[in-house]
């Protein structure tokens, strides 16, 4: 049995002695650790005892019967698996990460200068060499101009940029390639390459693989596949039968004639005229009008006797002016790195943002949220990057985009799906998105600093600026670590 030396002394004497450790601390593998939990709701032997009769036979067969054969999904929660994924398209990575209850963390394209030629050739173009040629001439068109592009950049930075008192030589350079590579990774396509970490549980996994296996697209496919295996490698039961669902796969197949049958369009080679232009664009499509009135009967139900009826009626009752006391009575003194109370979760706001691809990358690692993305187009424009244009490197960005919209016309016609890897991260996507007051609060926080990336930066303080408008004494708390001028609240010191 293990020593859980602290514990035990600290409820010496009590019949029942509290005893708190790791799992992992057993030379266990992940099956065992998720089938000694499991069974400790028929079992009443302490976890590590039961641990120690669980073989890996035992673990797999337990999985077998009640797991997969019984759907007792939730026991898969508990094995969990690091996965290191390395040299995947962007596109395929996003797909990946397409999962919140899991963890990632990614190569950022923020602080690393990425190689030349590093971006995927999609198997769908096999069989059309010529086509592949061009996409692949596309490709590194772009590549070249990002390097050129930084170059540029840095000699227009070391013209303009002061130094710091004391900086030296390297650090000057190095803080200058910082800038610019942030500013040029908007030239990089949808199809360059990607290392990410993940951290996920068995369950969430399984779904992660069902879901690329699922996928239209020959790349993500052959991740799931690759992903499965070597997920296998840690929890062989838990996801064996990860695979493709029917059901997934024909979802957006059917989606898409349905709004063909609906008669909404899709896009024509004519939309990308405006190219160069697409600014940033946010909607507030959604508010909560009866938010006031549900944060506070959320906030007095848990403390009360009442069904929940019986409180918003009472709630409706009291007036403006004592809903709002009561908030913020509730939420005063609320510190930078609090999370409002989980009430706030009732009122949702939704938006729609025509965001470039970059932005849009930053923005659905958040998960708290819902997310409804249009696919990876050239339709709506690109936006090029302040110091691109302040360098007067307008015409070399513009110009490797349109060989790279050349290109996408022609994909187009022979694979949908495809064709979006040719999309540069300065192209701007439509995403629709729902997410509750107590997201709003980390998101704004988070993404209108200073630190955040400029392309989703204004934005998010764009949305901030609507949701404030609409209810402004819902953020009267909000901690921010740089205000807009328009903020209509006292800032606290
Ligand atoms: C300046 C900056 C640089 C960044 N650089 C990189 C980078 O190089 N590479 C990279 O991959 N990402 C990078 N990120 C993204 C960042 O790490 C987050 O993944 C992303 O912003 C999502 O936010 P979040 O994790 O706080 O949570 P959200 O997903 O918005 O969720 C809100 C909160 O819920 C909780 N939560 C959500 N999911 C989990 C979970 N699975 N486990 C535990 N708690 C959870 C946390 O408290 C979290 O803060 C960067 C972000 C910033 C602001």
């Amino acid at each position: 049995m293990t020593d859980a030396t602290n514990d035990i002394q600290a409820s010496q004497g009590q019949l029942y002695p509290r005893r708190v450790y790791p799992m992992d601390g057993h030379d266990l593998s992940e099956e065992q650790i998720a089938v000694a939990f499991a069974m400790t709701s028929r079992r009443p032997e302490a976890f590590d005892e039961i641990a120690e009769k669980v073989s890996h036979e035992k673990a797999a067969d337990f999985h077998e019967r009640w797991v997969l054969g019984y759907g007792h999904a939730s026991v898969a929660e508990h094995a969990i698996v690091h996965i290191a994924v390395e040299n995947v398209s962007r596109l395929a990575c996003d797909t990946l990460e397409d999962n919140r209850l899991a963890s990632y963390t990614e190569k950022s394209s923020r602080y690393q200068v990425m190689p030349e030629d590093y971006y995927h050739v999609p198997d769908e173009l096999a069989q059309h060499p010529a086509l592949k040629k061009e996409y692949e001439a596309a490709c590194q068109t772009l590549f070249q101009s990002y390097f050129k592009l930084i170059e540029g950049c840095i000699e227009h930075l070391r013209k303009t940029t002061p130094r710091i008192a004391s900086e030296r030589d390297g650090a000057f350079n190095m803080r200058l390639r910082r800038v610019a590579t942030d500013h040029c990774r908007a030239v990089l396509p949808a199809a360059t390459l990607t290392n990410v970490g993940v951290t996920a549980n068995a369950r969430t996994l399984e779904h992660a693989i069902a879901k690329l296996f699922s996928s239209g697209l020959a790349e993500e496919q052959d991740l799931g596949d690759a992903v499965r295996e070597q997920s296998r490698l840690i929890t062989p039961t838990l996801i064996k039968y990860a695979d493709k669902v029917d059901y997934l796969e024909r979802a957006s197949g059917l989606q898409l004639d349905l709004a063909q049958r609906f008669g909404f369009p899709s896009e024509e080679p004519s939309d990308s005229e405006n190219s160069g232009t697409g600014a940033p664009e946010v909607r507030l499509v959604h508010w909560d009008r009866k938010g006031e009135e549900k944060i506070v009967s959320a906030l007095l139900y848990r403390h009360s006797n009442l069904a929940y009826e019986q409180v918003l009626e009472r709630v409706k009752d009291l007036g403006s002016e004592s809903r709002q006391a009561i908030i913020d009575e509730c939420v005063a003194g609320i510190g930078p790195h609090d999370a409002p109370p989980r009430e706030f979760e009732v009122v949702d706001y939704q938006f729609e943002f025509m965001l470039d691809y970059g932005a849009y990358r930053e923005f659905k690692r958040h998960r708290m949220m819902s997310y409804l993305p249009q696919p990876l187009t050239v339709a709506h424009g690109y936006r090029i990057p302040s110091l691109v244009s302040e360098a007067g490197l307008e015409s070399e960005f513009g110009a490797a985009v349109s060989t790279a919209e050349a290109a996408y016309w022609k994909v187009r016609e022979v694979s949908p799906l495809a064709v979006q890897y040719l999309v540069t991260h300065a192209h701007n996507r439509r995403v629709v998105s729902k997410f509750n007051l107590r997201e709003c609060y980390h998101l704004f926080k988070m993404r209108t600093s200073e630190e955040a990336h400029f392309s989703i930066r204004e934005p998010m303080i764009e949305a901030m600026r609507l949701a404030v408008d609409v209810q402004p004494q819902f953020f009267r708390h909000l901690k921010l670590r740089n205000y807009p001028d328009w903020w209509p609240h006292p800032i606290e010191g």
